[in-house]
């Protein structure tokens, strides 16, 4: 499996509001996986996502529903409720200490968006969170943000892709199959009673329909 033959198995978690998941997290996750030799890809649903205003579109309940069913049939990705489980806004920083613990013999890969990444100096505890976990950054186009920041944040250019950390932690940028759907974009067509058909798995296009979510 992948490229990772010995070592610490490797897990990758994979933070959204999946507001609905739809194909370009699953590919890109998928590939992100494959290149990195990841065991497992968690993806951790976020409650109350911070860069979003703090509010969702539907309910937990729904998003977890439809992430879980996504996920269903592939053997490494999972889907993950810890930050449901506690109160209050859900910061990458405390998941990725809460995984560390909950797993100390794991290499750890945080997996996100070039566009994401650029942002990270935003985060809360974005210097504890880089010397902490690992980060796989999905590159989507040649040109992307996320490469200006990396020195900026004391990182140095191990090799093409590749920059350390002085804590030790790497970023790893991995070209993804550049898959232009947007959770808003699935969401637009839903009100606009549109096919939202190929965009998400069908079991989720399903779910949207048959709960009439997304409407208004
Ligand atoms: P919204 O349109 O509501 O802002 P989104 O489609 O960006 O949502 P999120 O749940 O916010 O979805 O994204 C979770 C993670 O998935 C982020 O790291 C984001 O960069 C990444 N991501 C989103 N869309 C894609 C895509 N088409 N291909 C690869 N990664 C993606």
């Amino acid at each position: 499996m992948g490229t990772a033959k010995s070592g610490p198995r490797r897990i990758g978690l994979f933070g959204g509001t999946f507001d609905p998941v739809h194909i370009g997290h699953l590919r890109s996750a998928e590939e992100v996986a494959e290149a990195l030799g990841l065991e497992r890809v968690l993806f951790v649903l976020a409650a109350h996502p911070p860069h979003k205003g703090g509010r969702a579109h539907a309910s937990e309940g729904h998003r977890w529903e439809m992430l879980r069913m996504a996920l269903e049939g592939n053997p490494r990705f999972e889907p993950s409720d810890v930050e449901l489980k506690k109160d209050g806004p859900s910061y990458s920083v405390e998941t990725v200490a809460h995984f560390r613990e909950a797993m100390p013999e794991a290499e750890i890969f945080f997996i996100l968006g070039a566009d994401a990444f650029s942002e990270i100096e935003t985060w809360k505890d974005y210097r504890r969170l880089l010397s902490l976990s690992n980060f796989a950054v999905m590159r989507r186009r040649e040109a992307e943000e996320g490469l200006k920041v990396i020195e900026a944040l004391g990182y140095r250019r191990a090799k093409e892709g590749l920059y350390l950390h002085p804590s030790g932690t790497k970023v790893q940028f991995l070209p993804v199959t550049p898959i232009g759907v947007s959770s808003t974009q699935v969401r637009e067509a839903v009100k606009r009673g549109r096919s939202i058909r190929y965009l998400v798995p069908q079991r989720v296009e399903e779910y949207i329909l048959r709960h009439g979510l997304y409407r208004d």
